[in-house]
């Protein structure tokens, strides 16, 4: 059973006006997570780092996707449909750098990943919206926060940081978002970019953890969110 999107948004409305009542007693929606989730995290962990094995080392994934179970009743379609599942076993967020396309690089297929993209990997109120109704709409059980080696609105981040840059227009409000990550890496670190791209992730992942939608799964049991680095010469993402 699916939720239509009024539904859910109501359904969101009353969670956010019920903050004060105890978030873990309360369902996130009137679907059974546990039937219609696509799968655990662990096991969402393992297809992430197999399709990113397969990624570097393999080449392309054979066809169908292997499930999780519980596995889908009849193998998805080369080509999506209005009739393909949307059942994501993972929520990324990533950055919109074109280098790292996730579905690629998780070697995952239609129906896969719920994936948001913004530069930096920043999460606005609209990517945080969006991680939430993957969670709470499509039971995801795992969310990644991506961050990738040469991210250009980190080392952005950093040229504002040190006074090198003035961005220009909306660019300031990507800048911003990654500022908390820029100031804890010390001036002087000898992998500054790495350091402040990885805590960036690690922030933004820790930021969206304690949200009124995911916490609440998270101390369920159902959901893990967690963050990683894409290094782009070798293609490996390490998820911690
Ligand atoms: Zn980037």
């Amino acid at each position: 059973m699916e939720l239509s999107r009024t539904t859910f948004l109501s359904g969101v409305s009353a969670l956010v006006a019920a903050t004060a009542v105890p978030a873990a007693a309360e369902p996130l929606s009137d679907v059974d997570p546990v039937a219609e989730a696509r799968g655990t995290s662990a096991q969402a962990l393992a297809f992430l780092r197999a399709g990113n094995y397969r990624f570097v080392r393999t080449g392309p994934r054979p066809w169908p996707t292997p499930l999780p179970p519980p596995a889908a009743p009849t193998p998805l379609p080369r080509r999506p449909t209005d009739r393909t599942p949307q059942r994501p076993w993972a929520a990324l967020l990533t950055c919109a750098d074109t280098r790292v396309a996730p579905e690629f690089v998780f070697d995952a297929g239609f129906g896969d990943l719920f994936v948001c993209r913004a530069a930096g990997n920043i999460a606005d109120n609209d990517v945080t919206g969006s991680i939430e109704y993957a969670v709470a709409e499509f039971h995801a059980p795992l969310v990644v926060v991506v961050g990738h080696s040469g991210c250009g609105a980190c080392d952005a981040a950093i040229k504002t940081f040190d006074g090198k840059l003035f961005p220009p227009a909306n660019i300031l409000a990507v800048v911003r978002a990654i500022m908390p990550a820029v100031s804890t890496v010390p001036h002087d670190d000898s992998d500054r970019l790495r350091h402040v791209v990885e805590h960036n992730a690690r922030l933004t992942a820790a930021a969206l953890a304690a949200g009124p939608i995911l916490k609440p799964a998270i101390v369920s049991g159902r959901l893990h969110v967690t963050w990683g680095y894409h290094e782009l010469k070798s293609g490996v993402v390490t998820i911690r």
